[in-house]
């Protein structure tokens, strides 16, 4: 069993994912716990990505082309110190991960291989087939295995980070033997993202914004939680989380049609525009398909996880229509960091998907987030080389809620899916407003989705991923960010209903 007092005041870093391994590799040689909710081979989005990652490593690409496209797609909200620092970090991560013995894809001339995504103006997606994010994340995962200066701890989930006078002085952890307070002044807050609180989802199911709950419990800002990107073409047979059909295989020449077997929309227009044109499609009782069959038995070498996907759905892509439907894929808000990652409480950190760094504004470039999370977790860990991470015992004990028990997290996704998805409406957040407040007190996964709900309510335009038939354009007033507290959430989220009850 662990011992976890011999252990205090060193830096934490919850998550085992992208963002917290290069965050407990970068931080060498100083001592650094990593604690994780399940293993280093599970839970995590990083080992689900599929397209790769994006850098700009071509000869006719340079980082201020990829800033100028991570800008475009952000919509009007990226910041753009923000995207000079992640995206002008980008090819020396492909650096670093290459050295860390990745295996990416080359070409004839034995040069990384380059791959083209939507929006993006030049070929820069780096990747080792369909399953880049395996490949990296099990790369990072093997160094900080064999990395003495990191302490592991798989199993082991973060339930409340413990404040005092407003700073961090530890960490209540659940193993699957005990709940125990670690001392620490230092946490990093690395466990992805939310898409998971909805049914309809690509990301792992544990993907439920405990980390947003964790900071927002400990009283720190979250910003731009309204922005969710949802992807156009999960594959719809019956799974929960649905397979993702990468963007790749449009890109390859893939057509979507309906059950008539006509094509409704030109599938390589923006993410979001190809989401809601499918949603739409489906709201006339349409059903939807992604037609792969001119790649034929290409398909299978070039899309070998998808292919897998598919295969245990009975369908062969190769000749078969893929039946689609729009998914909540990746959550652009988080909890707001500033350069070093410091959220806007003292000793709390954030990277990768739970963090809000400015980057991807209201909708993210894709391929950016691996980046991301290797940057800012990196940026963290070179941090806590030289943090002093003292914290204090407890001086209250535990208080938070469970993460979400199975039928709250059932309400909760059925809730999101109904009300916050890709089109949404005043009436719909309201109603879902008064479902989740009661739950929010003591849950953690209703309280991320009623800061969603709150931040989608009062942002009074279509932007991003966020869409709304009440506002159904852009805002002409200057675009800016949203950030809320626990507090500040669920104070608007009553004096919205009391007007609603008083109209
Ligand atoms: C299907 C799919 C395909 C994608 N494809 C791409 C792509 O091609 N390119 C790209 O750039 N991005 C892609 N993304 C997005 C990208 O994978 C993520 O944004 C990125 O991996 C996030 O990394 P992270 O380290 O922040 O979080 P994650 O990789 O999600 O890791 C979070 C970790 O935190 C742990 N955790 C959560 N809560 C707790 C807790 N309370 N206590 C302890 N541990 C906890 C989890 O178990 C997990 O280990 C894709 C996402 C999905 C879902």
């Amino acid at each position: 069993m662990t011992d976890f007092q011999a252990l205090a005041d060193r830096p934490v870093i919850i998550g085992g994912g992208l963002a917290g391994l290069a965050a407990a590799l970068e931080a060498a040689p100083r001592p650094v716990v990593l604690i994780t909710a399940g293993t280093l081979s599970d839970g995590a989005a990083s080992l689900w990505s599929q397209g790769g990652i994006a850098a700009a490593i071509g000869a006719d690409d340079d980082v201020t082309l990829h800033g100028a496209d991570t800008i475009a797609a952000g919509d009007g909200l990226c910041d753009p110190v923000a995207v000079a620092r992640i995206i002008g970090a980008g090819p020396s991560v492909i650096e670093r991960l290459v050295a860390l013995g990745v295996g990416f894809d080359r070409d004839a001339t034995g040069a990384i291989a380059l791959g083209l995504e939507a929006a993006h103006a030049r070929r820069r997606i780096v990747h080792v087939r369909d399953h880049t994010g395996a490949a990296v994340t099990a790369a990072a995962a093997a160094s900080v295995r064999a990395a003495a200066h990191v302490t592991l701890i798989e199993h082991a989930a973060a339930l409340q980070i413990a404040t005092h006078e407003g700073r961090v002085i530890g960490v209540w952890i659940a193993t699957p033997d005990q709940i125990v307070f670690l001392r620490t002044g230092a946490v990093l807050v690395a466990t992805g993202g939310a898409a998971g609180l909805y049914r309809a989802s690509s990301a792992p199911s544990g993907a439920t914004g405990s980390g947003l709950a964790l900071a927002a419990e400990a009283g720190a800002t979250l910003r731009d939680l309204e922005f969710m990107q949802f992807h156009p073409t999960g594959l719809d047979a019956g799974a929960s989380p649905l397979p993702l059909i990468s963007e790749a295989v449009r890109g390859e020449g893939a057509v979507l049609v309906d059950e008539t077997g006509a094509r409704f929309i030109d599938e390589l227009l923006p993410r979001d525009v190809v989401a809601r044109a499918i949603h739409a499609h489906q709201s006339q009782n349409h059903h939807c398909f992604l037609d792969a069959r001119a790649i034929g038995a290409r398909f299978h070498t070039r899309f070998p996880s998808i292919a897998a996907s598919c295969a245990r759905a009975g369908i062969d892509p190769a000749h078969m229509p893929m039946p689609v439907t729009p998914v909540a894929h990746y959550h652009m808000g988080g909890i707001a960091v500033d350069a070093a990652g410091q959220s806007s409480v003292p000793g709390l950190f954030a990277a990768g998907e739970a963090a809000s760094t400015g980057l991807h504004g209201a909708n993210r470039l894709a391929s950016n987030s691996l980046l991301e999370a290797f940057v800012t977790g990196a940026d963290v860990g070179f941090l806590f080389r030289t943090l002093d991470a003292t914290g204090a015992d407890q001086r209250i004990g535990l208080v938070s809620g469970p993460a979400a028990d199975p039928a709250s997290l059932r309400m909760i996704r059925s809730v999101m899916d109904r009300d916050l998805f890709v089109q949404r409406n005043r009436a719909g957040l309201r109603r879902a407003m008064a479902e989740l407040l009661p739950l929010a007190t003591r849950n953690q996964a209703a309280l991320v989705a009623l800061m969603m709900a709150v931040a989608a309510y009062d942002r009074h335009e279509s932007r991003g991923g966020h869409a709304t038939s009440d506002y159904p354009a852009r805002s002409a007033a200057a675009p800016i960010s949203s950030t809320l507290t626990r507090a500040s959430a669920l104070q608007r989220a009553q004096a919205i209903l009391r007007q609603r009850i008083a109209a």
